[in-house]
């Protein structure tokens, strides 16, 4: 299909800090200039008496209206407002957040004299109707369809709820796509090759760091691995300023301006500011009027002393690069590009330790690090409504999932059905059965994470699959899928065989809000159990087959005894010992592995000779 002539779909990088939009026209990618001339907006509005704000005029009103002008929604956008994260950056914000309905937060203005409560997904709309605006002007056409990207750790809630977003504000959202796959795409579609390679997307923006590992042949992108940080970024390094700041003033002025929003906006523009310059000064000053009852501020700071703010910080990017390496099994040696993306990689310092860590690389530069993520949703966009050229029709993306998926089953056991780093969109399908007898109605209990333990990851959602056909336990056939489409959306759905009644959950605004700190903490935590759980899979996996042969057996003497192909003595002597298997198994739920494995034995010693002799009855 040619979709020339359509209107055109664009693609929206919906960023912490700053948006950007872009568009495919002419065989190529167009990067799209605000009102202001500017290529990039900032996600930021703001509510005055008389009207709102959005984008550079709301931020230009931001030192006047601090708790009027809202910014950072992206990192409120599908959590709860209990989430420790939300209540760490409530304290820095000027404008104030408060719990909704079943815990949501809520952004509290005052709009047009009136005190308004607004959701995140609510501000990132008014934010995406900017963009699209930004577009239809540039454009001169209406414009319905976009791609719209978020982070690769954005979870299912954080996904849907910027999908929502796109839908509040107008747009027919066409696809949810990650960051670093659509830098990925912009860095492709330059660096097109015949031979795979191995590339690093390094994605340091204004609120969030990304690191993911892909790898690319001809047209086909695929990530391998995913890591970093959803709270680091530019502004935290940032705020570190500000705090070195507020202390010279207390101890210059003897003036404590930590609780005064106005000045700490106004100081926090400076330092911003004062940051991008030692980018590429050596020492850089920071000058602003009335900054405090009457204090003209005026200061200096030098690189060094920048990077000696922020080492840490700048740290755990690199030991994020190595995990993420870890993840994918890989050596750094192995990486043929490390592609730099977001504003915050133009730091020399963050550049350097990359450098070092990759022993002396050269770091891949040729990519706009503000307009790449946009840029890859443009081409995503042209390529999902048919607008694209045969280039980049051919393209093919895979993503990941950042943790293992499975279901909760018998006596706690995580069992899993998708595993961590699985290319997504992806279909799995596996057999459950019933535990007892009769039993017309399982209860499926969707986890993710990577503990032997069910209980120990995160519960996503839970459903009960009813109406299944009365019969012996482990007979009954529940076949169960897992769904996960190209937004990185989950569905899981069981159906009986038998009767056909089936059930599906979509893991929607559900308990499992994960960040990518809280995944990182998960596998660290997974780590760190690393050989505890080890055992208990081991145990798990001996218990299994042990069951598995006590009901096989149990089945197989039912249907030899039914069609006398056993004799009755034989019969009812497993039967005898069946139910003393059942009441043994049920007596040492949590025995040892070796201890399960030498059960199995003993009993297939003595009922596999009566079982084989049998078949030939
Ligand atoms: P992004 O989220 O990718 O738009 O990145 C925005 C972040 O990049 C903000 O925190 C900016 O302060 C930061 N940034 C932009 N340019 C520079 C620069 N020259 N030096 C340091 N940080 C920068």
């Amino acid at each position: 299909m040619s979709g020339k002539g359509k209107t055109p779909a664009i693609g929206i990088d919906l960023g912490t800090t700053y948006s950007c939009v872009a568009v495919w026209r002419h065989d190529r990618v167009e990067i799209i200039p605000n009102d202001q001339g500017n290529r990039i907006t900032p996600s930021c509005v703001a509510f005055k008496e008389t009207q709102r704000l959005i984008g550079d005029a709301a931020m230009n009103a931001a030192a006047a209206n601090p708790t009027n002008t809202v910014f950072d929604a992206k990192r409120l956008i599908g959590r709860r407002f209990s989430d420790p994260l939300v209540q760490k950056d409530v304290m820095h914000w000027p404008f104030k957040v408060v719990s909704g309905h079943e815990d949501k937060p809520m952004i509290v203005v005052t709009y047009k004299d009136e005190e308004k409560q607004f959701a995140a997904e609510e501000i990132s709309s008014m934010v995406l109707t900017k963009m699209k605006e930004i577009a239809e002007a540039f454009l001169g056409v209406q414009v319905k369809d976009a791609v719209i990207t978020v982070p690769a750790y954005f979870n299912d809630s954080q996904r849907r709820a910027t999908r929502d977003a796109g839908t509040i504000s107008g747009l027919n959202v066409l696809r949810i796509i990650v960051e670093p796959t659509a830098a990925a795409i912009a860095y492709g579609l330059d660096k097109k090759s015949s031979v795979e390679r191995n590339v690093l997307i390094f994605d340091l923006g204004g609120g969030t760091f990304d690191v993911s590992l892909l790898t690319m042949f001809d047209n086909v992108i695929k990530v391998k691995s995913t890591a970093g940080d959803t709270h680091l970024g530019g502004e935290d390094f940032d705020n570190r300023m500000v705090n070195y700041f507020v202390d010279e003033i207390l101890r210059k002025y003897k003036k404590d301006i930590s609780s005064t929003r106005r000045a700490l906006r106004r100081l926090k523009t400076a330092c911003e500011r004062l940051k991008r310059n030692l980018s590429f000064m050596a020492h850089s000053t920071i000058e602003i009027d009335c900054l405090y009852n009457g204090i003209d501020f005026e200061s200096k700071l030098s690189r060094a002393k920048f990077e000696e703010l922020n080492m840490d910080l700048f740290q755990e990017c690199v030991g994020h690069v190595e995990k993420c390496l870890q993840d994918a099994k890989m050596d750094k040696k192995s990486i043929h590009d490390v592609v730099l993306v977001g504003g915050s990689t133009r730091i020399p310092k963050v550049q350097q330790m990359l450098q070092d860590f990759f022993n002396g690389k050269e770091l891949c530069k040729c990519i706009h690090p503000d307009e790449a993520v946009a840029f890859g949703a443009a081409v995503q966009a042209a390529n999902l409504t048919g607008q694209g050229n045969q280039e980049i029709q051919d393209l093919v993306l895979w993503d990941v999932t950042p943790l293992s998926l499975g279901v909760g089953v018998t006596d706690d056991e995580m069992y899993i059905v998708v595993p961590r780093n699985t290319t997504v969109p992806s279909k799995t399908e596996k057999r459950f059965t019933t535990r007892f007898d009769n039993q017309t109605a399982v209860t499926f209990s969707v986890y993710e994470g990577e503990r032997a333990r069910a209980s120990d990851n995160i519960l996503l959602g839970t459903f009960v699959l009813s109406g299944i056909a009365p019969a012996p336990s482990y007979v009954p056939k529940l076949k169960v899928w897992f769904d996960i489409d190209c937004n990185g959306i989950l569905i899981v759905s069981a159906k009986d065989e038998k009767t056909s009644n089936a059930k599906s959950i979509v893991i929607n605004n559900v308990k499992g809000m994960l960040s990518k700190d809280e995944i990182g903490i998960l596998l660290e935590e997974a780590e760190r159990f690393k050989s505890e759980d080890e055992e208990l899979k081991n145990m798990f996996k001996a218990k299994n087959l042990l069951e598995q042969y006590v009901y096989s057996t149990r089945a197989i003497v039912m249907n030899k005894k039914h069609t006398l192909q056993l004799p009755l003595t034989d019969a009812e002597k497993i039967e005898d010992d069946i139910r003393c298997a059942t009441r043994w198994l049920e007596e040492h739920k949590f025995a040892g592995a070796d201890v399960f494995e030498d059960k199995r034995k003993e009993l297939e010693s003595m009922w596999n000779p009566i079982i084989t002799k049998c078949t030939t009855f």
